[in-house]
């Protein structure tokens, strides 16, 4: 089987200063999910490598350096699937684990349970040995300055379709097929900027901001949250990979559909289980990297609106 792999690294409007770092940042990611399967290993590996190599990025809201909530605290959501199983593990509003991404991982795999979220996932996270971080450790300076001004300014909605798009947000993911046939996905988010204290978006949430089943196809959403979780987006866009057998087309349908049915807007990131890949967004800029077999090197772009 030709392995694949694709990241994203936000869809939203992108400011100028920011496209190199966004695009150098998905390169990195997409390199990194690469080499494990360059060297066989498994999907589940290469999505976790490539969406960790992100969390640590701080131009990402993933991890360090993602976005603060209304009480400027850092709250932190993640989702894997295990396509060949069906196993997913997520975790939600986590203020001290600095790669949630490991953590969802973990439950994925250690735990009864699917979700788990705040206090709860952390005590997981300390029973199954992973280190807790100070929560300050995740906060960037960039972050806590737009807090301040965001603060200060004229009281809208934090999470009002003005607000998603002036300043919301740069979600991580990444979808990858092994050489064993096998697909997995995974997302990882601060949310967006200054929402409510246990606010969750679609980036954890199964079907929503993620979806893997080697029979029909892989995808990982980026973008309003709200709205993707009505849409059930990453779910759609998999079907529609099964129902089309084209990934390009299925994430052009499925982000046709959201913007349609809802004014949505976000990106899709997909593979198909023969590791096509697939993007779209209906955001004026989506961040994204892939490489497949047959490719030399990973390509990076950051897509603007046609
Ligand atoms: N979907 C994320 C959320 O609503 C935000 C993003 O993708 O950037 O939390």
């Amino acid at each position: 089987m030709p392995e694949a792999i694709i990241v994203h690294g936000g869809a939203w409007d992108i400011p100028a200063d920011l496209h190199a770092e966004h695009v150098a940042g998905c390169r990195a990611a997409a390199e990194a999910g690469w080499a494990v399967l360059s060297r066989r290993g498994s999907a589940l590996d290469a999505v976790e490598a490539a969406v960790r190599v992100m969390e640590e990025h701080p131009v990402f809201d993933a991890g360090f350096g993602s976005h603060l909530n209304r009480d400027a605290a850092v709250e932190l959501d993640a989702g894997m699937m295990d396509g060949r199983t069906l196993m997913a593990g997520a975790v939600a509003a986590v203020k001290r684990v600095r790669d949630p991404i490991s953590l969802a991982r973990r439950v994925l795999h250690d735990s009864e349970h699917v979700f788990l979220v705040g206090e709860g996932a952390e005590l997981f996270a300390q029973e199954v040995g992973m280190a807790l971080c100070d929560p300050a450790e995740l906060i960037v300076e960039r972050e806590r300055l737009a807090w301040e001004r965001r603060r200060a300014a004229a009281p809208a909605a934090a999470n009002s379709r003005a607000a998603f798009v002036a300043r919301s947000s740069d979600t991580v993911g990444a979808a990858a097929l092994d050489a064993d046939g096998n697909l997995a996905v995974g997302n990882s988010t601060g949310g967006t900027f200054f929402k409510h204290p246990g606010r969750v978006g679609d980036t954890p949430i199964i079907g929503c901001g993620l979806y893997a089943d080697n029979t029909l196809g892989a995808a990982a959403c980026t973008g309003w949250g709200e709205q993707i979780m009505k849409t059930v987006l990453a779910k759609t866009t998999v079907d529609q990979i099964a129902l089309l057998g084209n990934a390009a087309t299925a994430a052009n349908v499925a982000i046709a559909y959201f913007k349609l049915r809802i004014g949505g807007l976000g990106g899709i990131i997909c593979l198909s289980p023969e590791g096509q890949v697939g993007w779209a967004h209906s955001t004026p800029h989506m961040a994204y990297a892939y490489r497949t077999a047959g490719m030399d090197a990973v390509v990076a772009a950051l897509k603007s609106a046609a």
